[in-house]
């Protein structure tokens, strides 16, 4: 029996789940965002300035739905930093509100962390009073229970790009709560950063976390904007369903190629998408496929029969157009297919 991975029933949504306005550091209002990103064909923005947790639902209407989010990060202390580099490691993650009616942030202090730009705008913040401040720590530990405390407050928590971060493997991997990394970042990009964490997400992957990965344009209003994004599979455009949809991972990730279908049938994986170079297929174990047309011609669709001799644990598409640019696929695990 065919199984949809991406569900056959809804429409496609491009969402961008990373977004920051005048609130922070950006350079345009949130208003003149949502019109830059509508004329760019975008149904969904996640507004996510740093530090200050600001709900845009008045800018929601019947063609364009706003999330509501913010951006944390947390600092190695400068006794940590590297005596080899001198370079100090930070970690950021954005939180989504799931629901619509959520305003209260998490991590919050009312005096440390607010950078400079988001100060004049932290008393919109609606901060619970009796709630002390958190005290943010830099470690496997700080960092994965302000994951935490995100999950467990009904936010959906990316941990964005860690290229740009100088984080590696060592700090990465013990990172807990997340459910997504960012797979491309964007602004990061175009800044020259390599901000295409395929093999981080693998790392994550092969390590038993079970995230999505998510392509973000952190967008600053001064370039950075409309280059990656997700395109969020859900029945309409409202707050719970598009939401419901994200953390159901019924979504990919692309800053270009469109990924038609995901379906499995008796073991075989198959993916329809536009015209692309190459299709490949990546697992949890040291086994993979690419499909390319020959003498250069393009491909549409591939098929990739799981291993029946070895359980491959997890399998991913990644599609490559003619320009270069890649769509994602989330990671899917066997033992959740059976
Ligand atoms: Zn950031
Ligand atoms: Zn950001």
């Amino acid at each position: 029996m065919r199984k949809y991975l991406l569900p056959e029933r809804g429409n496609f949504y491009k969402t961008n789940l990373h977004t920051h306005s005048n609130l922070s550091d950006g350079g345009l209002s949130p208003e003149e965002i949502k019109e830059y990103y509508i004329s760019h064909g975008y149904s969904v923005i996640c507004y996510t300035d740093h530090d200050v947790f600001i709900p845009h639902n008045d800018l929601t209407d019947e063609h364009f739905l706003v999330l509501n989010g913010y951006e944390l990060e947390v600092n190695q202390p400068a006794a940590a930093i590297s005596h080899i580099t001198g370079n100090g490691k930070t970690c950021h993650m954005c939180l989504v509100a799931t629901e619509p009616d959520m305003e209260t942030p998490v991590c919050w202090h009312r005096e440390k962390y607010i950078p400079l730009k988001s100060q004049p705008h932290k008393d919109k913040v609606k901060n619970d009073p009796n709630e002390p401040d958190y005290i943010r720590t830099y470690s496997h530990e700080g960092v994965s229970d302000m994951m935490r405390l995100g999950r467990e407050n009904g936010f959906f928590v990316t941990y964005n790009h860690p290229t740009w971060s100088c984080e590696d493997y060592s700090d990465y991997v013990g990172y807990e709560n997340m459910h997504a990394i960012e797979i491309m970042n964007y602004t990061c990009i175009c800044a020259g950063y390599p901000e295409y964490n395929e093999r981080v997400y693998d790392d994550m992957l092969r390590a038993g976390k079970r995230i999505f990965c998510t392509g973000t344009d952190d967008g600053h209003g001064k370039g950075g904007m409309c280059g990656c994004y997700i395109m969020v599979k859900a029945e309409a455009l409202e707050y719970r369903a598009v939401a419901g949809a994200i953390m159901r991972g019924d979504f990919y990730s692309s800053e270009g190629p469109e990924i038609k279908a995901l379906y499995i049938e008796d073991g075989k994986v198959t993916v329809e998408t536009s015209e692309a170079k190459e299709i490949r297929f990546t697992t949890g174990i040291r086994k993979c496929k690419r499909f390319a047309g020959k003498d250069g011609e393009s491909v549409t669709t591939a098929t990739y029969e799981l291993s029946t001799d070895k359980d491959p644990y997890y399998f991913r598409v990644t599609v490559t157009d003619e320009n270069g640019k890649h769509a994602y696929t989330n990671a899917y695990f066997t033992d959740e297919l059976k």
